[in-house]
C-alpha cells in the first residue's frame, strides 16, 4: 500500500524570502509547500534592522518588509514573522518599543560576516556587553541565532574535530544562555552534535531548526563532484553530526527541535571565484525532510513514526512560537514527483535535488 500522511499545514521556522522581483515567486513555493507561517529572515539589501521607518540608520524597517511581502502574496500566510537584524544601531528602547507595539517579536543576531548579506553582523563578546539581551528577555523577544565563531583561521573553522559552530556553541552560547536565562532562543539550522548537545540539555526556553540538507547529506556528498547546490552556511559536517541530527528528530519525545529549511534562492549561485551560499528547497521541503525521516530508519507509515515526523514538522515549531497549530491540512504521499526550475524576472532558481542532477522527488505533495 502507499504510504500517505495527512498533516496539519506546517511553520518553516526559518526561510530567506529575499525581495524586489524574487519576493513573490518566492512566497509562492512555500505556500505551494503547505507553510501556514514562516518566518523571514531579514538579511535583505539594505537589511531589515530597524522597527520603524524613523529609527536609526539606512535600513529596511520591519514594517517596510512586512508590508512588501503582504503585498507579494504573504497576506495569503497566517503567521509571518519578520525578524529584526541585530546591528550596533539595535537599541534597548527600540526592543522596548517595538515589543510593545506587537511589532517587534524576534531579533536574528548574524556574526559579522557569516553568510550571505551578513556583513552588518557585531561580535557576540560585543552584544555581551550591551543590554540588548535583557532587553529581548524583559520584553519576550525571541533572539533567533545563526551560530557560528567568525574570523578563525581555516583550521579552526573547519577540522575533523572541530568547527565554527562547535566553537561558538561550546563558547559563546553557554556564556549567553547562562547570562540570560529568561531569553527565548532558536538556535538556527544546528548542524553539529555540539549544538544538538546543547540545545538538549539547555531547558525549554532552546529550540532548534534543522535543514532538509543537514539531515540528509555530509561533506562528502558536496565533495565527491564539488556539487556548489549543496553548498550552505553552516557547511555540511561529518557523519557523525548527522547522527546527533537524526537521532534529535527521532525521539519520540522530542519537543525542541523543529522544521526551518533556511531554503534560499540564488539566481546566480557559482561566480568565477567562489560559490553563493544557500540551498533552495521552496516548494520541496517537506517532501524532502520525509525522505530524511526515512533514511533516518523511520517507517512513515508506521503511526508511531509518523507522529515524530509530525511533532518536528507541524507541531513543535509553532509550540515554540506559541502560535496555535494549524487547523488546515496538506498530504504527503510517497510517489516520485518532479522537480522544475522556478523561472523568475531575475533568472531562474534551482531546487537543490536538480542542482545535484536529481529531477525527481520521491515524496510527493498534495495541498
Ligand atoms: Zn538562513
Amino acid at each position: 500500500m502507499t504510504t500517505r500522511m495527512t498533516l496539519p499545514k506546517w511553520f518553516d521556522a526559518h526561510t530567506h524570502l529575499r525581495q524586489d522581483a524574487l519576493l513573490s515567486p518566492i512566497i509562492k513555493s512555500q505556500i505551494d509547500m503547505g507553510c501556514y507561517a514562516i518566518l523571514a529572515m531579514p538579511n535583505t539589501k539594505p537589511p531589515v534592522a530597524k522597527v520603524c521607518k524613523n529609527d536609526l540608520g539606512e535600513y529596511w524597517s520591519t514594517e517596510e518588509y512586512r508590508e512588501k511581502i503582504q503585498n507579494a502574496g504573504g497576506d495569503k500566510i497566517d503567521h509571518v514573522f519578520t525578524p529584526l537584524y541585530l546591528t550596533k544601531d539595535t537599541t534597548t528602547n527600540m526592543i522596548k518599543d517595538g515589543a510593545k507595539s506587537g511589532i517587534l517579536t524576534n531579533i536574528k543576531y548574524y556574526p559579522p560576516h557569516g553568510t550571505t548579506n551578513a556583513d552588518h553582523g557585531m561580535a557576540m563578546d560585543d552584544v555581551l556587553k550591551t543590554d540588548v539581551f535583557k532587553a529581548m528577555a524583559d520584553n519576550n523577544v525571541m533572539l533567533n541565532i545563526h551560530g557560528e565563531e567568525h574570523g578563525l583561521k581555516s583550521t579552526d573553522y573547519f577540522d575533523k574535530d572541530s568547527t565554527a559552530e562547535d566553537i561558538f556553541y561550546r563558547e559563546k552560547m553557554t556564556r549567553l544562555r547562562d547570562a540570560h536565562p529568561n531569553l527565548k532562543i532558536a538556535c538556527e539550522h544546528v548542524t553539529t552534535k555540539t549544538a544538538v548537545d546543547f540545545v538538549q540539555t539547555s531547558g525549554e526556553n532552546i529550540g532548534a531548526t534543522i535543514t532538509p540538507q543537514h539531515l540528509l547529506y555530509t561533506v562528502g556528498d558536496l565533495i565527491m563532484g564539488l556539487k556548489y547546490h549543496l553548498f550552505c552556511l553552516p557547511v555540511l559536517k561529518f557523519e557523525q553530526d548527522r547522527a546527533a541530527l537524526r537521532d534529535a528528530i527521532t525521539t519520540a519525545s522530542n519537543t525542541q527541535f523543529f522544521a526551518g529549511t533556511d531554503s534560499a534562492a540564488h539566481t546566480t549561485k557559482c561566480t568565477e571565484c567562489g560559490c553563493a551560499a544557500g540551498c533552495f528547497t521552496g516548494g520541496i521541503a517537506p517532501q524532502l525532510y520525509a525522505q530524511a525521516f526515512e533514511d533516518s530508519g523511520m517507517d512513515l507509515s508506521r503511526v508511531d513514526h509518523e507522529l515524530m515526523f509530525k511533532n518536528f514538522l507541524c507541531f513543535n515549531g509553532p509550540d515554540f512560537y506559541g502560535i496555535e497549530r494549524s487547523s488546515e491540512t496538506f498530504t504527503l504521499t510517497k510517489s516520485p514527483q518532479n522537480v522544475t526550475t522556478i523561472p523568475t524576472d531575475e533568472g531562474d532558481i534551482t531546487p537543490l535535488p536538480l542542482g545535484l542532477g536529481q529531477d525527481t522527488i520521491s515524496w510527493s505533495i498534495k495541498l
